[in-house]
């Protein structure tokens, strides 16, 4: 049972990503991506290898291209393939089997995610008509939220728009912050994901999640990955008569509100210059007042938001940095921790700026609790989620030995 291989799919609306996972390893075994699907420009290309035409391939004819190059790569035969969901509703609260049903929920959840579920869904589909002979599991970004309790995911409005149309907050990048939670268990030494923690995803899309016990108690995002911290693109809270005011004041319709709110803001739009924490961070060195007011309202927001999510724990065992910035940006970091001197969390300036890229490590100062930063990996947790619920079902699945 042992070496087990997974390979993890992640099917977005234009590209799709392939990755195989040896069970317990930190590294990939091969990487394989295809782009532009359903353009004359669609492409595949692969760890170690060059990107090749495949002109208008869809979904399906772009894994056909990628599997023979898995298969190439893999010393063994696959035990289980992974699927990345983005929204699994209130129906999936954890990792599930794929079969009928949870086809039909994933496709009854794409109101909610109507550019996600339904790529993940072709994805699965392709996947399953090419390897019908091996499980086939769908993890969901949203399922590890399905533990907060209502007074978090709840938003004040009339109960028949949460009753009747599932409007309340989900909460998303639960693969994430699952992951790295538990890191933070193993790195300080508890056992069983045990800890409180308070994590801050900060990739493209960002966003903050309060754990406790492996479990979420909340999180920044809500109905949509709109809500909460200021991203790459994305605005984060704003007032929510926002829309109201720009239909009022500028005649402004709803396809430009959401444009402006999902595209056009966040770094990019305070900095006027990029949504790209690297270039920020130089045009700040360089004196350029856009980037770094940018900067000030992204950490300045993330501290606020970490503050609020801290009342959902009974108190902090430690504070964890993921995602591309969380990882990098020293500056963020220190930033975002000068706004925390209230809880207690104080950063050692040279542990913050001595860690490699890449690197796990701590870099809170003596008495403050921990302050970790732990490279998030969210392929490896599906694919760990995924042998789970295979020893766990496994006469659905496996036939007897
Ligand atoms: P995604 O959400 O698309 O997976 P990532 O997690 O890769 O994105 O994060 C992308 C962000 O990380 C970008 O804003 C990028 O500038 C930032 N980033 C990556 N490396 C660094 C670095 N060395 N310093 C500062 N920011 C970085």
């Amino acid at each position: 049972m042992r070496d087990r291989l997974v390979l993890v799919i992640n099917g977005g609306s234009s590209s799709i990503k392939l990755a195989l996972r040896k069970q317990g390893s930190s590294e990939p075994v091969f990487e394989a991506q295809a782009e532009r699907l359903n353009t004359p420009q669609a492409s595949y290309s692969y760890a170690g290898g060059d990107s090749h035409s495949l002109p208008d391939a869809d979904t399906k004819a772009a894994l056909n291209a990628l599997l023979p190059l898995v298969e190439q790569h893999s010393n063994g035969p696959i035990s289980v393939v992974g699927h990345r969901v983005v929204h699994g509703g209130e129906q999936f609260t954890g990792a599930r089997l794929i079969d009928d049903e949870v086809l039909a929920g994933i496709e009854a959840n794409a109101p909610l995610a109507p550019l996600h579920n339904p790529a993940n869904l072709s994805g699965i589909r392709a996947a399953m008509a090419l390897l019908p002979d091996i499980p086939q599991v769908a993890v969901f970004d949203t399922a590890f939220h399905q533990s907060m309790p209502p007074h978090a995911f709840r938003y004040a409005l009339p109960d028949e728009l949460y009753a009747v149309h599932g409007v309340r907050r989900y909460g998303f990048h639960g693969t994430s912050h699952q992951y790295v939670a538990n890191q933070a268990s193993l790195l300080t030494g508890r056992k069983d994901g045990k800890g409180a923690w308070l994590s801050a995803h900060l990739g493209n899309g960002c966003s903050s999640c309060a754990i406790l016990d492996g479990k979420s108690m909340d999180t920044s995002m809500g109905l949509t990955p709109l809500e909460g911290l200021v991203m790459g693109t994305r605005s984060g809270d704003v007032d929510p008569n926002l829309h109201a005011h720009l239909a009022r004041t500028l005649g402004w319709d709803l396809p430009r509100i959401e444009q402006l709110l999902n595209r056009e803001s966040g770094l990019l739009g305070l900095s006027g210059l990029s949504n790209d924490m690297r270039e920020l961070e130089q045009a700040r060195a360089n004196g350029h007042g856009g980037a770094q007011l940018a900067i000030e309202v992204f950490c300045y927001r993330l501290a606020r938001s970490l503050a609020g999510l801290a009342i959902a724990l009974p108190h902090i065992d430690g504070l964890i940095f993921t995602g591309g910035i969380g990882e990098n940006s020293a500056l963020t970091r220190a930033l975002t921790l000068s706004h925390l001197g209230v809880m207690g969390l104080r950063v050692d300036p040279d542990r913050n700026s001595a860690l490699a890229r890449g690197e796990a490590g701590r870099i809170e100062a003596t008495g403050s609790p921990a302050i970790l930063v732990i490279p998030t990996d969210e392929e490896r947790q599906i694919a760990e989620e995924s042998l789970t619920l295979l020893d766990r079902e496994p006469t659905r699945t496996e036939s007897p030995a």
